[in-house]
């Protein structure tokens, strides 16, 4: 029944700019990340300088209280409704309740009605870079009491510590993002969404070293729209931007996770097979060649017909050459199925 009243007591004194207060916690996006030495390091060290049992880094989320490290005892996350430090992001940079069996707000709550039924709690407000008290770093102990003004002094320095490292994880975890962001970019046809050129070349000498090492086989498909130039001088540019970037999908679409998708220039595309033999390169060809027939284009009202030539090489693990060849054998079927009539797939060796 106590407890209960206190829930209710806690679960109306909320600041009244949370949803400010929330916004700034989650942007760290700390909650639920795995335990971290660092951070349980912060946590001994207070408790140690604090001369008590138990220390926390709790941050106070919407409905919830999320222990980032805790020493003394162990815990994940509790009820906002059942947390000292739900009192402690009320207001007050420091909040220090000597005896909680003693304060109206405290008295009925599990943590000091059943065991370890705690006495005192001490805290200082982990303060976001704009000024929102996200958490807390508190220490507590089954004794009544208080901390000494060195203890205090030094807790508020450990908060410091604390928020430092949570704005450091926080700008990691963008700089990692930015850094795949721009990865992706460098890697990535616009047009197309393909690998681009350089990528592709790169795989490409990635996968023949693997190829090697390993033994298998290794595919490429060279890929060539047929008389594109006409799709251009017929319809315009941007005609062709579509029916290239439409192909494109096409391929992106009809490749194992594994394969290499690439752009090789212009209207010529590449897809890197590794751990394939001729055989099954030539079946994936073939069957990406009539997709491509019977992918629908569209200039306006009309309907554009378009085909594609693909030339297939392959080796074998008896013969892995370097990576140029593999292209350049490619590119030969290629040449091959054009001057045999366009819209088809020339293997080689054949
Ligand atoms: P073939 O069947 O022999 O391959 O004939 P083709 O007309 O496709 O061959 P060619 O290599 O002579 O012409 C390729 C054309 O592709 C010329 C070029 O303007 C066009 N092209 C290359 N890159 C792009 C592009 O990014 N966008 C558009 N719209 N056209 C492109
Ligand atoms: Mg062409
Ligand atoms: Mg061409």
């Amino acid at each position: 029944m106590l407890a209960a009243e206190k829930v209710h007591t806690l679960s109306i004194a909320r600041p009244q700019a949370d949803q400010f207060r929330l916004a700034a916690l989650h942007r760290y996006h700390i909650l639920d990340t795995p335990a971290c030495e660092d951070f349980s390091f912060l946590t001994e060290l207070a408790a140690k300088v604090c001369e008590v049992p138990y220390a926390f880094i709790s941050l106070v989320d919407a409905e919830r209280v999320w222990i980032k490290s805790c020493t003394g005892m162990q815990m994940g996350e509790l009820p906002r409704g059942e947390s000292y430090c739900s009192l402690a992001v009320l207001g007050e940079a420091a909040t220090e309740i000597p005896d909680l069996t003693q304060d109206f707000r405290t008295a009925g709550m599990a943590l000091t009605v059943n065991a370890p039924f705690m006495r005192m709690y001490s805290s200082v407000a982990l303060t976001s870079s704009d000024g929102f008290a996200i958490g807390t770093l508190c220490v507590m102990d089954t004794k009544p009491g208080g901390l000494n003004p060195e203890q205090h002094a030094t807790l508020v320095k450990l908060a410091r510590q604390v928020m430092a490292l949570i704005e450091l994880r926080a700008n990691e975890k963008a700089l990692e993002a930015t850094v795949r962001e721009l990865e992706q970019l460098a890697t990535t046809d616009e047009l197309t969404g393909l690998h681009n050129r350089r990528s592709l070349l790169h795989r490409l000498k990635f996968e023949t070293a693997r190829a090697k090492r390993f033994r298998s086989p290794l595919s490429a498909v060279m890929i060539d729209l047929d008389h594109f130039k006409r799709i251009n001088d017929e319809y315009g540019h941007a005609v062709g931007d579509q029916v290239l970037a439409s192909v494109g999908r096409l391929l992106r679409e009809s490749v194992r996770v594994i394969d290499v998708p690439g752009r090789y220039g212009g209207e010529e595309l590449c897809v890197i097979l590794p751990n394939t033999p001729i055989e099954g390169a030539c079946k994936f060809a073939e069957s990406l060649r009539a997709k491509i027939e019977a992918q629908v284009h569209y200039a306006g009202p009309r309907l554009l017909p378009v085909t594609a030539s693909l030339g297939v090489a392959s080796f074998d693990h008896m013969e892995i050459a370097d990576a140029e060849s593999l292209l350049r054998q490619a590119d030969a079927s290629l040449y091959r199925a054009k001057h045999a009539g366009r819209n088809r797939v020339e293997c080689s060796p054949n």
